[in-house]
């Protein structure tokens, strides 16, 4: 993925802005989702509530994309193309989204439940969710992205037994949407790039509740699980400081709507 480009804190917070965009993005969509809803109709919201921010939708074209959001359903894992599916009651969805703004990108994603998702799925998403703040406890100055990796596929495959994928991972981000490094959610502690403040990554487990394998499915876009498992993916851009990561996605705004929702399971998840 070639070079590293460490932000200014003045860029930071130009990340952090559309970082809290997507989130916002995210939580409207977790107002909206109902048994019913299709991806498609979601998407269209999605896309006019970031145009109407001034901002443009970050994935839409990018690569050939077509959409604002990737909605990967149950077995699907990440680059989901909205469709005109409906969800249905005992679903879960991986919504993830980006922005572009002032020459600069966000991103984040949030896996959804929809009222009927069984006990074994919601495990799947509460462990993929504590993952993720494992992986960015480990995301400080002087630290390895090795740490996070082993952070977050110790807990998810040695202590869960879940299948961790391999072939998509975390990235830097700021003028471009993947940036060096990768942050694989799988590695060897110690190893990997040395952290240091400025740094902008974006670090998002993909967890499978059977084997880790996964293929490309017909549609030459979605990634599916092998086995026809489950798959969740939480996604939080955080930046490295001299101190604690700076998150700057927040997921808290989406589980607040989830609540208020009535109609999606609002699973308390650590923030
Ligand atoms: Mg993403
Ligand atoms: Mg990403």
């Amino acid at each position: 993925m070639g070079q590293i480009y460490y932000k200014t804190e003045e860029e930071i917070d130009l990340i952090e802005w559309n970082c809290m965009l997507v989130s916002k993005t995210l939580a409207h969509v977790g107002s909206l989702l109902k048994p019913g809803i299709t991806g498609a109709e979601v998407d269209a919201k999605a896309e006019e509530f970031i145009r109407d921010n001034g901002a443009l939708p970050g994935f839409k074209n990018l690569y050939g994309f077509p959409s604002t959001l990737c909605i990967s359903v149950n077995e699907g894992v990440v680059h989901g193309i909205p469709s005109d599916y409906e969800f249905k009651e005992t679903d879960i969805v991986s919504i993830d989204c980006g922005v572009y703004h002032n020459d600069f990108f966000g991103d984040a994603a949030f896996t959804f439940a929809f009222p009927n998702a069984s006990e074994e799925t919601m495990e799947l998403l509460n462990v993929t969710n504590a993952s993720l703040y494992l992986g960015i406890e480990q995301a400080v100055s002087g630290n390895r992205i090795g740490d996070i990796s082993y952070a977050i596929q110790h807990y998810c495959e040695k202590v869960h037994g879940y299948g961790i994928v391999r072939e998509l991972v975390g990235h830097g981000l700021g003028r471009n949407l993947h940036e060096a490094p990768e942050v694989p959610n799988f590695g060897s502690r110690g190893r990997g790039h040395k952290m240091s403040a400025g740094l902008v990554i974006a670090i998002e487990p993909m967890v499978n509740r059977g084997k880790r394998q996964v293929k490309q499915s017909k549609d030459g876009w979605t990634i599916v699980t092998k086995d026809g498992k489950p798959s969740a993916h939480f996604e939080h851009t955080i930046a490295v400081t001299d101190g604690e990561a700076r998150i700057l996605s927040d997921h808290s705004i989406i589980e607040e709507a989830l609540k208020n929702n009535g109609e999606m399971k609002n699973f308390s998840i650590k923030n």
